[in-house]
């Protein structure tokens, strides 16, 4: 996503609404995460030599559930506010690459484009959780028997607790 700032500076301070909809971009994508969806809502406005960047980012995608390890969708959102500053000197033939990596690390921005690329891929991958659980009371997995306990009960205990019997004869000698 590009904002293009001659447009920005001509509404002197109004924000200028973007939005976006759509498939997750592939290079958002880290290991974890496959399909999903994307939408953003983006406000920007100039201040000075400032660009304020603000809006809200949403996404689901396809996840595995860090304790079951089934798939599931996982939901995020996250809301976002930057403030780039325009640095004069850079011309707009720089190389568009180089400019969005000047403008993820310091925050900058030069030339008729301010590119959010790289900025919003932070704030995507900041966003998402990182050990994702299907539900939040998810069971998991249990490490004895390996019986997924959301649909099955765990396998290891099919006698009672040694506390649980000693009680019982403790009981039987008192009735005696
Ligand atoms: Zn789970
Ligand atoms: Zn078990």
């Amino acid at each position: 996503m590009r904002i293009y700032l001659p447009e920005i500076k001509q509404h002197k301070g109004e924000p200028v609404n973007f939005q976006f909809a759509g498939k997750i971009p592939e290079h958002f994508s880290v290991s974890q995460c496959g399909e999903g969806h994307l939408s953003l809502e983006v406000a920007a406005r100039s201040s000075g030599d400032k660009v304020i960047v603000s809006g809200a980012l949403e996404a689901t995608m396809d996840s595995e559930c860090s304790r079951c390890l089934q798939p599931f969708k996982q939901s995020f959102k996250s809301d976002f506010q930057e403030a780039f500053t325009l640095v004069p000197g850079l011309s707009a033939s720089d190389d568009p690459e180089l400019l969005a990596a000047e403008a993820a690390n310091q925050l900058t921005v030069a030339g008729d484009y301010l590119y959010l690329d790289e900025y919003l891929r932070q704030v995507f991958i900041l966003a998402q959780v990182y050990n994702p659980l299907c539900k939040p009371d998810c069971k998991g997995i249990c490490a004895g028997c390996g019986a997924e306990l959301n649909i099955s009960a765990c396998r290891c205990k099919t006698e009672p607790e040694p506390d649980a019997r000693l009680a019982k004869l403790k009981e039987l000698e008192h009735g005696r």
